[in-house]
């Protein structure tokens, strides 16, 4: 009888050892976290299958839309591979990426097909008159308005006010943190952030005082009843579905793009803060430098272009 308890001990003290050492060597090992990335971007709202370049699926979270204007240019392709690939770290989202153009590109389908994202992939042209000119400065005239407002529309007559989202107007070329997706997501009405680089200063964005937005940090055209850059706030789709007629001004002043759309929608005391009561930055104003072509031009009119086949 001693003999048996003794053996029954010991095979348990042998199997803990075991278990011990097999948890110690667990620890540190890196997960697969592939699955649980792909558990995070299948849930989604049912979308229109009749729209072009749309998938669907189902979601407990408010979607968030992100509503991208683009153009060709040399670096449009790495702007948008960096793009999305952020997205791709954000669970339920779409991404309604609008080409600035008469025809949506190849180029552009081909990497929304590839993106591993819920899209759609829609275009308008901003009309000729509209367009800024080679050469012009970026300033005269607002960039992305069609395109934005064309995201509108298509929302408006693809979602009903009982889908709950967030909608963010993000170009293009800034620098976007995961964090101010997680922050924008349970929007009531307009929620609001600084935005880093932009409006000549380090950062720009609401005051907050006891949890409301009280003004604003801003330098340049102060008067502007929303002193917010286009990065700076996400709107509920349920509030732009209750003012249907609500789009940005293409005609706006210049820097009142942003407040021709919330003025229609909310009055400053309606904002809320996020971003830690607006003290951190979790998106940039950045842009990127014209990439230089002078010798790719050279090699062209010798015959020796780099091969159009390879796509930059
Ligand atoms: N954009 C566009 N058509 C144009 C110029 C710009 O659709 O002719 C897009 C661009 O891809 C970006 C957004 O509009 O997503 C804002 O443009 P940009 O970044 O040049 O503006 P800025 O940073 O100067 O405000
Ligand atoms: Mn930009």
């Amino acid at each position: 009888m001693r003999l048996k308890l003794r053996n029954i001990f010991l095979v348990y003290f042998v199997v803990s050892i075991f278990g011990l050492l097999y948890a110690v060597l667990q620890l540190g090992q890196p997960c697969n976290c592939s699955q649980i990335l792909r558990e995070g971007r299948g849930r989604h709202n049912p979308v229109s299958p009749k729209e072009p370049g749309n998938q669907g699926g189902v979601d407990q979270l408010p979607i968030i839309y992100v509503v991208t204007p683009t153009y060709e240019r040399p670096h449009q392709r790495a702007e948008l591979t960096r793009l999305s690939q952020t997205l791709l770290l954000v669970p339920a989202l779409h991404w309604i990426l609008v080409e600035d153009s008469l025809k949506r590109s190849p180029l552009v389908a081909d990497l929304l097909a590839q993106s591993g994202l819920h899209y759609t992939h829609l275009n308008v042209q901003t009309p000729p008159p509209m367009k800024l000119k080679e050469g012009e400065p970026n300033w005269l005239k607002p960039r992305g308005v069609e395109q934005r407002n064309e995201a509108l529309r298509w929302l408006r007559v693809n979602q009903s006010p009982m889908d709950r989202g967030v909608v963010y107007f993000a170009d293009d070329d800034n620098t976007y943190s995961v964090n101010i997706f997680k922050e924008m997501r349970h929007t009531q009405k307009v929620s609001v952030w600084p935005v880093g680089l932009v409006g000549g200063l380090r950062y720009e964005g609401p005051l907050v005082d006891k949890g409301r937005v009280v003004g604003f940090h801003t330098a340049w055209k102060t008067h502007r009843p929303f002193p917010i850059d286009m990065a700076g706030f996400a709107v509920s789709l349920t509030l732009l579905l209750m003012h249907p007629e609500a789009r940005f001004d293409p005609n706006a002043e210049r820097g009142f793009l942003e407040s021709s759309l919330l003025g229609q929608l909310v009055s400053v005391e309606d904002l809320e803060p996020r971003a830690d009561n607006c003290t951190k930055i979790w998106v940039w104003h950045t842009r990127t430098e014209k990439p230089k072509l002078k010798q790719e031009e050279a090699l062209e009119k010798l015959g020796r272009g780099s091969d159009p086949n390879v796509l930059v």
